[in-house]
């Protein structure tokens, strides 16, 4: 019989999700009538914006119409949705990049995970600590994070982020070829200055690494943080950017987004010369994508539109005014809390270096609001806990009136 793929045997299983349900049912069953909060909610909740409904229902009508329709597209997307993002995302910033710098996708969970491919199989990862879970399971499956001992990846780079140093991560104390950053950052929703950031980047610099970020919350910030990797001087050089319009747009289910090689990014080939990554990322594209459908793109460049635009930031400023209802409500009750201002996570201390999973079990036993306990975010997140902003307003300021009266 074949022979399947090691690496997934060593994966330790997605416990944090099933283990949060699997407490939630049984209290549940038995507690009938206790009406549970979820604040643990990762998915927007809010419907697609009226002006990109009108751009979706348009381009179907399209491909129903033999004079209009469309087969296979570029599969680096369409020109009008490349476009739209260069001059919205990027020239609005002062970023010039090139149009074959741009790579429409359906959405940014695969870009950090596909693009991978691009590295050699003993490439070193570096992640900050708590982290997205997606490119640590995704370097497992690859077999460059090594072995899952206790809590950990032993072949995984951690940068820790917590309360002390402000979430700023360190740059790593050794040499590692790629690191992943998410900004504004899941799950603790914080952010890195341009100095922060610059650190990172000559970083890269020095030791030839790569730089894969994550800006899939970048329409959350409010603090003037910046948007882009690339705002950075030198970025270009060394980083890949992913973007996604799952959060901006609520897209989760509609499913777009896109990835920002420069040519200037570069790695060593087999006889150690440097090669674009952009390059060899079209010729992966070319042979393994199709691009993403025609009227989801269209419904995607319906954002940039004026009407469009406003209608998102509508959306989002619902869920950024909810985080404020979150962060203002635990800090009343005399939480610790960080996070909230430039994204939709609120991350807070356990009260008395309570562990997370108590906190968790105190909360939704005492308040009937569940969240997620950090710990599931890796090692630095014990002691943390993680809200989201993704819920109703109503039922938002009720899971807060609970917290606020004790449990
Ligand atoms: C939600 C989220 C994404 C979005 O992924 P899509 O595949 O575009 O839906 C990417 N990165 C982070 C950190 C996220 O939380």
């Amino acid at each position: 019989m074949i022979k399947v793929n090691p690496n997934y045997e060593k994966l330790p299983g997605s416990y944090l999700f099933a283990e949060i349900a699997r407490r939630v049912k049984e209290y549940s069953a038995s507690n009938p009538n206790a009406d549970l909060i979820r604040l643990g909610i990762g998915d927007v909740t809010r419907p697609l914006a009226p002006a990109i409904v009108e751009a979706f229902e348009k381009a179907v009508r399209e491909m129903g119409d033999a004079k209009t329709f469309r087969g296979y597209g570029p599969d680096y997307g369409y020109d009008f949705l490349v476009n739209a993002i260069i001059e919205n995302d990027y020239q609005k910033l002062g970023v010039e990049l090139a149009f074959d710098e741009v790579f429409v996708s359906d959405g940014a969970k695969c870009d950090v995970s596909n693009v991978q491919e691009l590295f050699s199989d003993d490439a070193t990862i570096a992640v900050t600590d708590p982290v997205y879970p997606v490119y640590v399971d995704s370097n497992a499956m690859a077999g460059r994070a090594g072995t899952f001992v206790t809590d950990r990846w032993d072949r995984l780079c951690y940068l820790p982020c917590n309360a002390e140093n402000g979430f700023v991560p360190p740059v790593p104390d050794r040499p590692v070829d790629v690191i992943y950053l998410c900004y504004p950052n899941n799950p603790t929703g914080t952010t890195l200055t341009k100095d922060q950031l610059k650190a990172f980047v000559d970083y890269a610099k020095e030791n030839g690494s790569i730089i894969i970020y994550d800006a899939a919350y970048k329409a959350f910030i409010t603090s003037g943080a910046p948007q882009s990797i690339y705002e950075i001087e030198g970025a270009k050089e060394v980083a890949i950017e992913c973007c996604s319009y799952s959060k901006t747009a609520g897209f989760t289910g509609t499913r777009c987004g896109y990835m920002v090689i420069p040519h200037a990014v570069k790695g060593l080939n087999g006889k150690g010369e440097p090669v674009e990554l952009n390059q060899m990322w079209k010729r992966r594209m070319g042979s393994k994508f199709n691009g993403v459908s025609y009227p989801v793109q269209r419904a995607a460049e319906a954002i940039y539109s004026e009407e469009g635009w406003k209608q998102c930031k509508e959306t989002i400023d619902y869920y950024m005014n909810n985080a404020k209802v979150i962060r203002e409500g635990l800090q009343d009750a005399g939480f610790e809390v960080y996070g909230g201002v430039d994204a939709p996570y609120i991350w807070m201390k356990t009260p008395d270096n309570q562990d997370s999973w108590t906190f968790f079990d105190r909360l939704m036993t005492g308040a009937n609001v569940v969240g997620t306990p950090g710990a599931g975010f890796g090692p630095c997140g014990e002691g943390y806990f993680r809200l989201t902003a993704f819920n109703t307003l109503e039922k938002t300021e009720e899971a807060l009136a609970r917290i606020r009266k004790g449990f």
